[in-house]
């Protein structure tokens, strides 16, 4: 058959032309297409060879080899997979069909009405483009291939000039390999990156496709002077060349193993090199699911929460693989804010590559994921609380404060965080200046007591001081210490807990019922009445300084104390806002 010149689809022209001005930023990931659309070959080829194995050829070494070529400004990404026809070619390569491409095409359609820079990293930069993104850094691209079982190989041929060739050719095994003729940038030393250098291909192989399952291979050339036979170079003899083959990826990610056949030595190793973690993790979670959506997690908590955790330059996200292909470094959407000091990655073949981070976050199977973890996590931090304190109050310390904005946070998110936090969270006490849950506190209360007691200051010693605590102290009732701001945003949050609500006891009446209290209350407003001029003159002497003056029967033996107006915010709060508005 004759060399036949076909014309490229609209929408397939309108990408092209897109990837040839370079709208994308982030050239490099057109290697983890090209080698994400070889494993994908050689998974059918495998596959297929299950029910016939006359398919193979007898060439049952499955692999993906890379071949740079610097003097002809070429890259050649080859693979034994199963190869494509005549017609597949067409079909597979000439046109436009994967949803996740058509996704991106609409994207970029939108942005231009709106406006926007086609340049902008967040709104590119996760899109992959499949074979297309070959045309980033190649103007001239050659597919040669043969289909497993099939006699005759193709040609394809395309300077993405609106059509592409295909011509019958030679190829004497099966697999596919896709040459790049390289734009002059992405060659040669002077280059803005180097595509024909071997260290290059390495780096960006193991950042990208460490882990897919089949060896991507390259010839290293090194060039050697000659030895005698004690070992010892011989002076001013030629230099021979040496070739090596090194395989590229380490291909077996750690969380597809079983469980049962890794040690904590690795997960932690592993953790440590993956995420820059200096020291090895608190708590690790490795969790595969196969129900509607099948995931494999592998997830921990740090030793220590990173310094700027709470500020707005800290990322959160866990890595996103599909079928061990890394797809991105950071995605947020997986896991609740509360949960922003968690490291990990998720892999799921239910994930696309070719996916956009907008309809990534809209994905069902990412919220099924998401969901299952945060649950998961959960469960894991309440059963730690229960059986190991010493644990649990050393992560109470690292992240509590996370879980406590988390609490505040849902008056904003309306969601059922509170439902979900109240019980993980601690709180400094007066009994015996230990960490309590608020179940622990409740539990313990004395039957008359029908408020949760706490008291807000930078430290324990302030709060001790206060006159409130000595009555308080006398009558055996516990208070809560909120040492950071954010407690008691966190408290007024949840409002109450098993029906008793909280009471800060800087806040008006302390509310204590018992027959103590009544008596004293009505002795004391007897007093208010009878002192109501002195009242009035201290009022006014005071000015706009103060709400208003009382008596007071919770002083045992200071004179006076400040307290709060028992609808408006507390002391501590109201120093909270002003420091936040500064
Ligand atoms: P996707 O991988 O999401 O399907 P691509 O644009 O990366 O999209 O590839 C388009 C199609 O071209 C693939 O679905 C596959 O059918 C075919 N293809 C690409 N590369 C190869 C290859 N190395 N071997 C066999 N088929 C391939
Ligand atoms: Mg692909």
């Amino acid at each position: 058959m004759a060399k036949e010149t076909h014309e490229f689809q609209a929408e397939t022209k309108q990408l092209l032309d897109l990837m040839i001005h370079s709208i994308y930023t982030n050239h490099e990931i057109f290697l983890r297409e090209l080698i994400s659309n070889a494993s994908d070959a050689i998974d059918k080829a495998h596959f297929e060879s299950l029910t016939d194995r006359s398919l193979l050829e007898g060439d049952e070494d499955f692999q993906i080899f890379l071949t740079p070529d610097a003097e002809q400004h070429m890259l050649t990404i080859a693979d034994n997979g199963i190869g494509m026809n005549r017609e597949e070619l067409i079909e597979n390569i000439g046109t436009i069909a994967k949803s996740g491409t058509k996704a991106f095409l609409e994207q970029l359609k939108k942005a231009k009405e709106e406006n926007k820079d086609l340049t902008d990293k967040e709104m590119i930069g996760q899109f992959g483009v499949g074979f297309y993104s070959a045309f980033m850094v190649a103007d001239h691209v050659t597919i040669v291939t043969r289909k497993a079982g099939e006699k005759q190989a193709w040609k394809w041929e395309s300077a993405a000039d609106g059509s592409y060739t295909i011509e019958e050719c030679e190829l004497d095994k099966r697999g596919t390999a896709i040459t790049l003729h390289l734009k002059k940038e992405f060659c040669g030393k002077e280059a803005e990156q180097d595509f024909t250098d071997n260290y290059e291909l390495e780096r960006l192989v193991k950042k990208y496709s460490d882990y897919v399952r089949y060896p991507i291979k390259m010839d290293f050339t090194f060039e050697e002077t000659p030895k005698d036979k004690d070992g010892k170079e011989i002076e001013g003899a030629d230099k021979i060349k040496k070739v090596e083959t090194r395989t590229l990826n380490s291909m077996q990610p750690l969380w597809t193993k079983n469980k049962s056949d890794i040690k904590k030595e690795e997960y932690n190793e592993f953790f440590k090199h993956q995420f820059y973690e200096w020291e090895d993790p608190m708590e690790v979670f490795h969790t595969k699911a196969e129900g509607t959506v099948e995931y494999t997690a592998l997830l921990a908590i740090p030793a220590h929460a990173p310094f700027n955790l709470y500020q707005t330059d800290y990322e959160p996200g866990l890595q996103l693989y599909s079928r061990h292909v890394f797809i991105m470094d950071k995605c947020k959407d997986l896991l609740p804010d509360y949960l922003r000091f968690m490291k990990g990655l998720v892999d799921s073949p239910d994930l696309s590559l070719n996916i956009s981070r907008e309809l990534l976050q809209q994905s069902r199977e990412l919220k099924a994921i998401g969901r299952a973890l945060e649950k998961n996590i959960l469960k894991t931090l309440a059963r730690k609380l229960k059986n190991d304190r010493e644990w649990y109050e050393k992560f109470w310390n690292e992240y509590g404060k996370s879980l406590k904005i988390g609490i505040y946070n849902s008056i904003y998110s309306g969601s059922d965080t509170v439902d979900k936090l109240k019980d993980l969270i601690l709180f400094m006490s007066s009994k015996d200046g230990k960490l309590v849950t608020l179940k622990e506190y409740v539990d313990r209360m004395p039957e008359s007591q029908k408020k949760i007691y706490y008291a807000t200051a930078k430290d324990k010693e302030t709060i001790e001081q206060l006159p409130q605590m000595e009555t308080l102290r006398d009558k055996g009732i516990e208070v809560l210490y909120l040492l950071d701001p954010v407690d008691e945003f966190a408290i007024e949050t949840i409002h109450q807990y098993e029906e008793k609500p909280f009471h800060s006891i800087s806040r008006g009446d302390l509310g204590l019922d018992d027959a103590e209290s009544q008596e004293v209350k009505k002795e004391t407003e007897e007093i208010q009445k009878d002192n109501s001029d002195l009242m009035k003159d201290i009022k006014a002497a005071l000015g706009d300084k103060v709400e208003d003056v009382k008596v007071s029967a919770r002083l045992k033996s200071s004179a006076v104390c400040l307290v709060a107006d028992e609808a408006g915010p507390s002391l501590a709060m109201e120093q909270a806002f002003s420091q936040m508005k500064n």
